[in-house]
């Protein structure tokens, strides 16, 4: 086990010296190849071998999902979110976008180039790391943290040297998965004045956030309003129905579907068209 001894990638089983390699958190060793198959920002060492793999089959479905939320886009606005925005953070260029429907954004560093995937992250994940149980208070708990609009999770951290001058920024934003936990963004600046990019992709971020949590809240509220009217028309079918010796059951059935469908998103506008038309 010296300095210069090789060990096998657990994955490809590829023989790799010590600064080609992580070492897992289970212990193995996975190759820097195998490596660019996982999310850019997971800490090997938080990251078990299992979850190297987890990552390793989800991250390309996940891009591919979310590329294929903008196309679903009801309106321009979201389509307007489908480009990457470039971001300054001193020396450090990342780039980013949202959809603020799907409550998802990523984000490419040009750290990290070389990766296969760019990684996609869930505003509901986007809480301080905690360790998971099966605690349901804990659960809870949690739901409201991720639902807290006065919360602004993500931040900037300053660093400063001997004689007190802004030296780097690392904007910073809670995850809480347990391979990642925090997504770090640090660049190093020259000028004070540097630091406002940071600033402004934190602010930027949180913004997107709250638009998540109001677009949900919204939907509820749409889709209980469509509900309500559901009961009436199913109600009214049913008693109709009753009245004239027709079929109960398939009333009553039609009227669950409906309330299915309007949970499920199915249900859009063209229902208040019906609604509206007898
Ligand atoms: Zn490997």
């Amino acid at each position: 086990m010296g300095l210069f001894s090789k060990e096998a990638c657990v994955f490809c089983d590829t023989e790799v010296g010590m600064l080609k390699r992580s070492k897992l958190q289970t212990k193995e060793y996975i190759c820097n190849e195998c490596k660019k198959k996982t999310n850019p920002f997971a800490r090997m060492d938080y990251t078990s071998k299992d979850n190297a793999q987890i990552m390793m089959d989800n991250l390309a479905q996940e891009a591919a999902d979310f590329e294929a939320s903008f196309d679903d886009a009801e309106n321009r606005f979201q389509s307007a979110e489908r480009s990457f925005k470039t971001w300054d953070l001193g020396s450090h260029r990342v780039q980013y976008r949202c959809n603020t429907r799907l409550g998802a954004f990523q984000i490419i560093s040009e750290k990290h180039s070389g990766y296969e995937h760019t990684p996609v992250f869930y505003f509901d994940m986007m809480i301080p790391y905690q360790f998971s149980s099966e605690n349901k208070n804990l659960e809870d708990i949690r739901k409201n943290e991720v639902l807290d609009t006065d919360a602004e999770y993500v931040t900037v951290k300053e660093e400063k040297d001997m004689e007190g001058k802004l030296t780097s920024c690392t904007v910073i934003i809670p995850y809480n998965d347990i391979c990642i936990r925090e997504i770090k963004l640090e660049g190093s600046i020259n000028d004070e004045s540097d630091k406002d990019t940071f600033y402004g992709l934190a602010e930027k971020i949180n913004k997107d956030r709250l638009s998540w949590i109001n677009n949900g809240i919204f939907d509820q509220e749409r889709k209980n309003k469509m509900q309500i009217r559901n009961l009436g028309d199913t109600a009214a079918a049913v008693l109709k129905a009753a009245a004239t010796g027709g079929n109960v059951e398939e009333a009553v059935k039609q009227g669950i579907n409906t309330a299915n469908d309007i949970e499920d998103g199915k249900v859009k506008q063209g229902f208040f068209g019906k609604l509206f038309r007898k």
